[in-house]
């Protein structure tokens, strides 16, 4: 903002307060930054766009703690956003969490996941992705909320968009912008070697999620295409030296498919893939998708498979799930809304 408001004549420190209204004080529009003269606004304005979405419909389940968000996009097309309170319990503070997409749709086609079911349309760029903790930080301020942590496991594979995702971790976390920290930031993929590595070495001490899924080749590849090209062994391989590299743990995302994948057999499969000190599992009972015969498993399935993991020392929690009645829920995201009006 600096340059168009000092070339119009503007006091340079017009530009720092233009910049606390907009990162800090979070407000919605230019007309709202109070301590500018009106001419700086009304030129601030013409100049800029405030973001690059905009709210086209937000719904709330689980009693006002879980909420998605479609935004639209200057193209017309839509993306989703998931936000999830956790009140505090358990000698845990109470924490907020997004969920952010990266791409329009999905390119990889996992057989389980609604998104990827759906096609792929185009990449995030890096303001759409820093716009959605913006926009959703916007409205938390009003409810004098914060977002606590950020996860990229919406819509797209994160590590196929490189460039925007990394780029938006570094935007927030500047310290004249949310200073919003990497560490809060998991990024979930499913396994893009080459990638792994990379944002490895990017001095960001991020936390990496894996969609694992599965215990052995044949069945991941079955289940997720790109397997065929980077094999358990590599995806592990690249996560723990990630994990050692940056002191962060990995998590290993298991969506339990009844019939499927959830044998106790292939629990004490996925115990020997995954062992590591600095390993945790995430079982995640699917989420129903309409027109898939995949199913979840009983509840008494999912704790036996968790039992195994446990019982070989490996940490593992079942994950609640969030957002089931409006579609919110993991591998459930896809740009499917009919052009709807703005309603907030
Ligand atoms: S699970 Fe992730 S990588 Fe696979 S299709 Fe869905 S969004 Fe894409």
């Amino acid at each position: 903002m600096a340059r168009p408001l000092l070339a119009a004549g503007d006091a340079p420190y017009r530009a720092a307060q233009a910049r606390d209204w907009f990162w800090r004080r979070r407000v919605s529009s230019f007309e709202e930054m109070r301590t500018l003269p009106a001419a700086t606004r009304s030129r601030l304005g013409s100049a800029f766009r405030f973001s690059t979405l905009h709210v086209r419909r937000r719904r709330q389940a689980d009693e006002g703690l879980t909420a998605k968000y479609l935004f639209g996009l200057e193209d017309g097309r839509t993306v989703e956003t998931v936000v999830m309170h956790y009140p505090a319990g358990a000698g845990r503070r109470a924490r907020t969490t997004i969920c952010v997409s990266s791409q329009v749709g999905c390119p990889i086609g996992c057989s389980f996941c609604a998104t990827g079911q759906s096609g792929f349309d185009r990449n995030l760029t890096e303001a759409e992705i820093v716009d959605q903790l913006l926009e959703v930080s916007r409205h938390l301020t009003l409810e004098q909320r914060a977002v606590t942590n950020v996860v990229f496991m919406g819509m797209g594979e994160p590590l196929n968009n490189y460039g925007p995702v990394v780029g938006a971790i570094r935007r927030w976390s500047r310290s004249d912008t949310l200073n919003f920290s990497p560490r809060r930031v998991t990024v979930s993929t499913i396994g893009l070697v080459p990638f792994i590595e990379r944002l490895g070495a990017e001095g960001m001490p991020v936390n990496l999620a894996i969609s694992l899924h599965a215990p052995d080749d044949a069945l991941r590849s079955r289940m997720i295409p790109v397997n065929r090209k980077y094999s358990i062994a590599s995806v592990v391989a690249a996560a723990r030296a990630h994990a050692n590299r940056t002191g962060r743990r990995v998590s290993y995302e298991y969506v339990l498919l009844a019939g499927v994948n959830d044998s106790l057999e292939q629990a004490r499969r996925l115990t020997a893939v995954v062992r590591h000190p600095l390993s945790h599992v995430n079982l995640i009972p699917m989420n129903p998708i309409a027109g898939s015969a995949l199913a979840p498993p009983s509840r008494q399935q999912a704790l036996a498979f968790q039992g195994v993991l446990q019982a070989a020392g490996v940490s593992t929690t079942i994950r609640a799930t969030r957002g089931l009645d409006i579609d919110a829920a993991c591998g459930q995201l896809r740009a499917r809304e009919p052009a709807v009006t703005a309603g907030k």
